[in-house]
């Protein structure tokens, strides 16, 4: 039997994509989703595809009580988690002088707040068993900003300071905490962005093209595997060299 990877916001886009590669990868996955439960099935058999187990699981990870009645779920149905992507997050822009309490208290939740209920109900396990690999996926927002997303910004660089936090404390015990900071991949999120803002953004990336969720995942991938343990507290953007320094 492979390790067990819960992946956050699997049903669609990016973590659609890691839970099939990390199935790709041999692990069994545990497919989280909050409303597509069709979409989230779709993905469990493209994983057991690859002959591992895979059970999608429906949370809303911006709420505590739900993340923990999910890992109690996922504990008893397929055993304890030993990879931990948080992935889901959700975008509602707005210019700050305009934005509504309840648009900054959404992506808090959903897109930081999340990151913290469930690598905190996962970190006993992975402490027991002295191994663990939590991936949080932020953005390069959460490193340069972007004008409309004063609240995103803050929930993905609040992600980075997050791991780097979990990564000193758990460092000695087997667990590595990393992230991710994807550039403009090309996913539901991004599909609402005018035909213009694309050609705009587009002539910022030097690699020529927008991202697949593939790309996103493939480096996941190597930092939610054995491969990686000694790689802890890093933050590894995947955004075609638009952020490079
Ligand atoms: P997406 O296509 O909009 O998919 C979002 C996923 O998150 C869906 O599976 C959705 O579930 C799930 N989700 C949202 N809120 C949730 C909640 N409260 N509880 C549980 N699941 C929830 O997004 P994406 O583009 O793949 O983005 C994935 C991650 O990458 C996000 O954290 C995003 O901020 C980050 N990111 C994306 C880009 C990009 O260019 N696309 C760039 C940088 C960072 P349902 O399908 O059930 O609604």
């Amino acid at each position: 039997m492979g390790r067990l990877a819960l992946v956050t916001g699997a049903s669609r886009g990016i973590g659609r994509a890691v839970a099939i590669t990390l199935a790709g990868h041999g692990m069994d996955v545990a497919v989280c989703y909050k409303s597509n439960a069709e979409m989230a099935d779709a993905v469990c058999a493209a994983a057991e595809g690859a002959g591992v187990r895979a059970k999608a699981f429906q949370a809303d990870v911006s709420s505590p009580e739900s993340v923990d009645a999910l890992f109690k779920e996922v504990k008893e149905s397929m055993g304890p988690v030993s990879v931990l992507v948080n992935n889901a997050g959700i975008a509602r822009d707005n210019l700050l002088i305009r934005m509504k309490t309840r648009e900054w208290d959404e992506v808090l939740a959903s897109d930081l707040s999340s990151a913290f209920y469930c690598a905190r109900a996962a970190l006993r396990d992975m402490v027991k068993a002295r191994y663990g690999r939590v991936v949080c996926v932020a953005s390069v927002v959460g490193l340069v900003g972007n004008a409309g997303q004063c609240n995103y910004g803050a929930a993905k660089a609040g992600l980075i300071g997050f791991a780097k936090s979990a990564a000193r404390e758990y460092a000695g015990k087997g667990v590595t905490v990393n992230v991710v900071a994807p550039g403009f991949i090309d996913t539901d999120m991004t599909g609402v962005i005018s035909e213009d803002s694309r050609t705009a953004l587009l002539a910022q990336i030097p690699v020529g093209r927008l991202g697949r969720p593939e790309d996103v995942a493939e480096v996941v991938a190597f930092l939610a595997s054995d491969a990686s343990a000694y790689v802890t507290g890093q933050v590894l953007a995947v955004d075609g060299g638009m952020t490079m320094c």
